[in-house]
């Protein structure tokens, strides 16, 4: 069976979910929604999505603009079986699923409590298998998720981990700071109880801070273990974890600056990193203790998790490596050290 997936909203996280959608071998893109015409809208079109309207109040908006519309939101929902919502906070969408009997999955930016289900593809995709909605956990979390759980093997005691945020994305012009750094008062900041609606009882702490740049987040975390580990065990356990790459300052990756340089290089859409990025010569046990850096590329690193949590859903694939690994390859990250598998 090919899962027909219904993206609605395509803005930063949408149009990504779309793209990363269409290779996959056992799922298709059955449209996707937006509510005005902007560009986008019309490079939808020009990929070749079936494009439909928010609501049909919007129509005359399109027709104006020249955007060819397939129909409106709900009629995509009725003939999908599952829609992938990456709207905007509050949208009221839920309801609509609910009525139509429809599969769906939220994004990071809705609370937890409304789906009491969240999804990270490495620690509770089982959790997920064949349920009707779940939200896929924030860029933060999911960054979070992907460098401790192969770190699970060492014992885990605790982990503090400050969160430096990114004013914006790249492509947006309304937010800030622009010349400030703004700190997080309520401790803990929201993504360490956010970790754990996907990995009940790890016991962390994070602290947040926004600065003015909008190309990456970065993490500062210390991690007591309780069993032993060396600096070089817990190198080898991230080089053989899907999703995570190391990079190193003696080859001038010093910044988070050079790492988007580097994905630049790399070549994907967008310049996308989807690996979590860990500096390999910033690694460190001290007194059983490890002292990690990590950087966030926010628009991209939750997009493989939102292929994985479609089939987790579906009940297309029992096995969470098999999904990881299906997911990775048609994505074209998929990486030969690696080890698909616990
Ligand atoms: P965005 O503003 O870039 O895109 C949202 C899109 O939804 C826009 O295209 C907008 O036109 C469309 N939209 C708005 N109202 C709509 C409606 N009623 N019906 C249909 N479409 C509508 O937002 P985003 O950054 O993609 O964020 C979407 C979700 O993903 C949020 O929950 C956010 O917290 C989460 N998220 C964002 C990031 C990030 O860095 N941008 C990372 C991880 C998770």
């Amino acid at each position: 069976m090919t899962i027909k997936v219904a993206i609605n909203g395509y803005g930063t996280i949408g149009k990504r979910v779309a793209d990363a959608v269409k290779p996959q071998v056992d799922m298709e893109v059955a449209g996707v929604v937006k509510r005005t015409p902007t560009y986008e809208a019309r490079m939808a079109v020009d990929k070749g999505f079936k494009f439909y309207a928010a609501d049909a109040k919007y129509l005359p908006d399109f027709e104006a603009a020249g955007i060819p519309v397939a129909g409106t939101a709900m009629d995509l929902f009725a003939e999908a079986d599952i829609v992938v919502d990456c709207t905007p906070k509050a949208q009221g969408y839920f309801e609509k699923y609910k009525e139509l009997g429809v599969k769906a999955m939220f994004q990071g930016g809705e609370k937890h409590t409304m789906t009491d289900l969240s999804f990270n593809a490495f620690t509770n995709y089982d959790d997920n298998l064949g349920k009707d909605y779940t939200r896929v956990v924030s860029c933060n979390t999911t960054g979070l998720c992907r460098t401790l759980y192969p770190l699970k093997k060492f014992g885990i005691d605790n982990v503090i981990a400050v969160m430096i945020r990114r004013s914006a994305d790249p492509g947006d012009s309304k937010r800030g700071p622009i010349n400030a750094i703004e700190p997080v008062l309520k401790v803990p900041s929201h993504h360490g109880p956010d970790v754990k609606t996907v990995w009940e009882g790890l016991n962390i702490q994070t602290t947040a801070v926004k600065v003015p740049s909008t190309i990456m987040h970065m993490h500062s975390n210390i991690v007591t273990f309780k069993g032993q580990a060396t600096s070089e065990d817990v190198i080898d356990a991230w080089c053989k974890t899907p999703r995570v790459k190391l990079f190193n300052a003696a080859e001038g990756i010093k910044s988070t600056a050079e790492i988007m340089e580097y994905a630049r290089d790399a070549g994907q859409t967008r310049s996308d990193l989807f690996p979590i990025a860990v500096w390999e010569d910033g690694a460190h046990v001290v007194d059983g203790k490890l002292y990690y850096y990590q950087a966030i590329h926010q628009e991209s690193d939750v997009i493989p998790d939102n292929v994985d949590a479609i089939r987790a859903l579906c009940n297309a694939e029992s096995d969470k490596w098999k999904s990881i690994e299906m997911t990775d390859r048609a994505m074209g990250i998929f990486q030969k050290e690696a080890v698909y598998g616990d």
